[in-house]
């Protein structure tokens, strides 16, 4: 089967049925799920197919590809979400090109991007990354310090803390990808209620989104399904 760019408007109305079946079966609206293509490692060429093909939101991972992609794509009203790891150096562009930080697990990047975002821009959407596998190679916040963090966080001017993040290890099965996703949703739940007003879950890639429906995502970030194996 060919998965390649040329196909994207299939691949498109895929992901899009299989957003319609899974928020059917959990009795949610279809539009409580926002798809977001992850471009990373695809040229502009693809965005803009992508874009033609009726996709708006797009993420990316790695800042410097990001910025050439986001300069050649100026015409259209994209809407650009960092979803990869933030080194510090890196701060201040995300803070002036991008819509949306999705994997904020340490107040000092979150402070930098508060302070790096330009005063003509709305603020800076946030999610916080939580480690919910435990997996010392992966990054995000453990659920015991999150409170902290999503305090802290949530007092910084230029910013808006929107939601939680996850990337959870990868599992086959439905019923163990739920656990992990249910855990996220559990703890945004329980932010709230003592005073949060978080309204995002951005959880959910091709291989898992189903369960991260179920569970309450309102962000899926898809890229394999979208746009083929990165290479
Ligand atoms: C690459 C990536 C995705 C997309 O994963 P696929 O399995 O290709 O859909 C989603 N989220 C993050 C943070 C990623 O780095």
């Amino acid at each position: 089967m060919l998965m390649g760019p040329q196909n994207l408007p299939e691949n498109i109305r895929r992901v899009r049925e299989r957003i319609e079946r899974a928020t059917a079966e959990c009795a949610r609206s279809v539009d409580s799920v926002t798809l977001l293509a992850v471009s990373k490692s695809q040229p502009a060429a693809s965005v803009r197919a992508a874009a033609r093909a009726g996709l708006t939101e797009f993420g990316e991972s790695y800042v410097q590809e990001a910025l050439g992609k986001i300069e050649a794509l100026r015409d259209l009203p994209l809407i650009w979400h960092f979803v990869g790891s933030i080194q510090t150096n890196k701060t201040r562009d995300i803070a002036e090109n991008f819509a949306w930080a999705h994997s904020i697990d340490r107040l000092r990047i979150a402070a930098r991007l508060s302070a790096q975002r330009p005063f003509h821009a709305p603020p800076l959407n946030i999610c916080l990354q939580v480690n919910v596998g435990a997996e010392a190679s992966k990054g995000g916040v453990p659920p015991s310090a999150l409170p902290a963090l999503a305090a802290a966080v949530g007092a910084l001017p230029r910013l808006v803390l929107r939601g939680l993040m996850c990337i959870p290890p990868a599992e086959a099965d439905l019923g163990m990808q739920r656990r992990r996703f249910d855990e996220v949703a559990a703890l945004l739940a329980s932010l709230n209620a003592v005073g949060a007003h978080m309204d995002t879950l951005s959880m959910g890639m091709s291989a898992d989104l189903e369960a991260a429906i179920f569970a309450g995502a309102t962000i899926v970030r898809i890229g394999t399904a979208l746009f083929g194996a990165r290479t």
